[in-house]
């Protein structure tokens, strides 16, 4: 039979790359190897799942057994690989070592832990798959007072997410405003109108130093943006009852570092999603393609439709359609395709009925990039076809 296609990490990238690979290919073995318990289930969900009442388990689309099933696979669960060889041609777990005829990694990424003061380190929670959605879950008691960290797409739509399930949010970020990396100003303070009626507090321009405890609950000592050694009598206190931390991610790169990959921001991939050893490729949150890491559902399953003609023959490089990101907040959800570093261009705004329209123009008044909120949603697919137009 020949050794496997290994995919390392089973993950919305995992599991995808698993199943094109197995529509083009019927026998080729594919065994998947997770740390996890290797669940098939949407990771967005998870910051949309409190104001439903979901529980852990209810999350899970499909348990690993069924999904292995369907794509006649062989899942190893909660096994970590401990070391990848490039020249035997193998991964290396605890209690065995399997060969590869092809390997793919698709680790993921590891939540950013700000380094704070306090007695409270405990307390900060991060939700970045199904087991720390479990753990938040359990912490959290009826109508608690949450602190967030982190403004961005992930923080924004807990926030909403925390307040219609009825907490108290309050939302602290470095930045003036909410989405300041997605979004154009102008969508990012219509954001935070919505968000604050919804009852979302928002202490912007502002870190977070140290968090101590205080009997039951926390405090969260806050500083101006650049006066981390401010005096105390300068620091803002916010009493609450736990932190959730959600100020970005970083790919998991130390397995191909240690492999002897190329890795820079994440793993180091080409076009075709191939790293400098041969046979080994990354996809999904962990990689960088091309130049840029791009955490979204959107360019992880365009990477695997690529990838799964690459490994069964026909090479594929990825060329990424036009890919709107939805921040899913449904007091003002937004739809983005965010300007284009290094082309230069100007916003332009029309406001009407709850609905913002931007569009990013280039100086040949070519659309670029665009941003919808509100009711302007639903202009998506027309915006998503005139770019597809011009780019
Ligand atoms: C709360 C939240 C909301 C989001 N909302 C959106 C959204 O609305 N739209 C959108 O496009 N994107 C969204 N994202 C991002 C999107 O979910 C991710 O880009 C995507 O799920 C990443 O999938 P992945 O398979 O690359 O990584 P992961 O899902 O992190 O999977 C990594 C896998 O690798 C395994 N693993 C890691 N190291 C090892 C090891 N050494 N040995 C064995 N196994 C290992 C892990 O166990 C896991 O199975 C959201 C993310 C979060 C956290």
């Amino acid at each position: 039979m020949g050794a496997p296609l290994v995919i390392v990490g089973t993950g919305l990238a995992g599991w995808t790359l698993a199943r094109e690979f197995r529509k083009l290919d019927p026998n080729t073995p594919i065994v998947l190897v997770s740390r996890d318990e290797g669940a098939f289930y949407s990771k967005p969900m998870l910051s949309n799942a409190l104001a439903g009442g979901r529980s852990p388990a209810s999350l899970v689309t499909t348990p690993a057994a069924a999904a292995a099933e369907a794509i006649q696979a062989t899942v190893l669960a909660q096994r970590e690989v401990a070391r990848i060889d490039t020249v035997a041609r193998t991964v290396v777990l605890d209690d065995r070592v399997v060969p590869y005829r092809a390997l793919v990694l698709a680790v993921g990424a590891d939540p950013i832990r700000l380094p704070l003061q306090g007695d409270a380190g405990d307390r900060v929670y991060s939700v970045n798959d199904l087991v720390d959605y479990g753990r938040f879950h359990a912490a959290l008691t009826t109508g608690a007072h949450v602190t967030l960290l982190g403004a961005g797409l992930i923080g924004c739509e807990f926030a909403n997410d925390l307040a219609v399930a009825g907490y108290q949010v309050d939302v602290v970020d470095l930045a003036p405003l909410p989405l300041g990396r997605l979004v154009p100003e102008r969508a990012g303070r219509a954001m935070q109108v919505a968000l604050s009626a919804a009852g979302v507090g928002f202490h912007l321009g502002a870190s977070v130093r140290a968090i101590h405890r205080d009997g039951a609950r926390l405090v969260v000592e806050l500083v101006q943006a650049g006066s981390m050694q401010a005096e105390p009598a300068q620091c803002r206190r916010l009493s609450t009852d736990i932190v959730l931390s959600a100020v970005g991610l970083r790919p998991r790169t130390a397995l191909a570092l240690a492999a002897g990959l190329t890795v820079d921001r994440g793993i180091v991939v080409d076009s075709a999603l191939r790293t400098n050893a041969s046979d080994v490729y990354a996809l999904g949150d962990c990689a960088q393609v091309g130049g840029q890491v791009l955490p979204y559902v959107l360019p992880l399953m365009t990477c695997a439709r690529a990838l799964a003609k690459t490994l069964t023959g026909t090479p594929t490089d990825v060329v990424y359609p036009v890919m709107p990101v939805a921040v899913k907040t449904p007091a003002f959800p937004l739809s983005v395709v965010p300007a284009p570093q290094g082309i230069e261009g100007d916003w332009s705004f029309l406001e009407s009925d709850g609905g913002l329209e931007g569009h990013f123009k280039d100086h040949e008044g070519r659309l670029q990039g665009f941003v919808l909120g509100g009711a302007a949603t639903s202009r998506r697919a027309a915006l998503v076809r005139a770019m597809g137009q011009t780019v």
